[in-house]
């Protein structure tokens, strides 16, 4: 089995399959920029991050006078290493306990998987877990919840059709009487119908806050890579709607549009905690800016 490492430049290869080959032998000129530009919007990092990456990198290489390829590639590599960085952090643990996490985001983006991960994650840091299941719109994502909880010895606090913010309430409760260290909270990620999400997501987290005071700690919104642009669209709507603390990136194994970092880190640079590079319990990395920008260049 390959390291994370190796798969997550196996699956950014995708991405950097138009980055790679442009800086090989060539002169320093509009023709570089101009391939750099079209490599970079089709990687999905948008218009924003791509002026901003090219700009730096026109001036950077006038001022330092830089003469090939070679140079050029560093020199973005510098950038993007630079402009990732304020991502690279991680969730504080034992601030509180139990630390209460709110988890939130679309149906299909790898909130359930990703629950499964961190808890594992946690667990093997010596902290204890509970889960709530709060996405009792679909039954089908409690029962899996339920399903994993069992194979891993994992409380999960459960209410079939039950409200959300009341299950979630009484899962802070129960964390607190068992000393629980961390309690994760997954959320809807589609209404029915008429009931509008960011509304019922906002009303989850007032009811938290009232199980107990600070809480939740952190709010993280789990987002597929794949997504490109509509990533960034997602953030910026959670965000507005419940102030987000942290993000999971999933299904970095295997996306052509990594550049989606880049533009987060311009327009809504919220940590990105862990990132997703594959469906199996220890696919679940932290984020490192110079890790992923060397896999993005291939
Ligand atoms: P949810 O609807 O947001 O709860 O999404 P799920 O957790 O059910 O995940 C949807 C699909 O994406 C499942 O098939 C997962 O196995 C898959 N998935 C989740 N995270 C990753 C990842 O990092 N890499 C890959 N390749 N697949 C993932």
């Amino acid at each position: 089995r390959q390291s994370w490492l190796t798969r997550l430049r196996s699956g950014l290869s995708k991405t950097s399959a138009g980055l790679t080959g442009i800086f090989v032998g060539v002169k320093v000129d509009d023709a570089l920029f101009e391939e750099l530009e079209t490599a970079l919007l089709m990687s999905d990092a948008g218009m924003d991050a791509t002026e901003f990456l090219l700009e730096s990198l026109k001036q950077k290489v006038r001022i330092e006078r830089l003469s090939n390829g070679a140079q050029v590639r560093e020199a973005l590599r510098e950038l993007l290493i630079e402009l990732l960085a304020p991502l690279e952090r991680s969730m504080v643990l034992g601030r509180a306990q139990p630390l209460v996490v709110m988890i939130a985001g679309v149906n299909g983006a790898g909130k359930t998987t990703s629950i499964g991960k961190l808890a594992k994650h946690l667990q093997s840091y010596g902290q204890s877990v509970l889960l709530a299941a709060g996405d009792t719109f679909r039954a089908a994502a409690r029962e899996q919840l339920v399903i994993w909880g069992e194979r891993n010895n994992v409380t999960v606090v459960e209410q079939s059709g039950g409200d959300p913010a009341a299950v979630i309430f009484d899962a802070v409760n129960a964390a607190r009487a068992r000393r629980i260290d961390v309690m994760m909270a997954d959320t809807a990620g589609r209404l029915p119908t008429q009931l509008h999400l960011m509304e019922e997501l906002r009303k989850v987290k007032r009811v938290v806050g009232k199980a107990m005071d600070g809480a939740p700690h952190e709010v993280l919104l789990v987002i597929d890579a794949n997504t490109g642009q509509n990533a960034l669209t997602q953030v910026k709507a959670f965000d507005d709607a419940l102030g987000l603390t942290g993000l999971i990136v999933t299904k970095l194994d295997g996306t052509a549009k990594g550049g989606i970092l880049a533009a987060i880190a311009r327009q809504r640079p919220i940590p990105v905690y862990f990132i997703g590079v594959g469906e199996s319990v220890d696919d679940l990395q932290p984020f490192s800016a110079a890790e992923f920008a060397d896999a993005l260049l291939g």
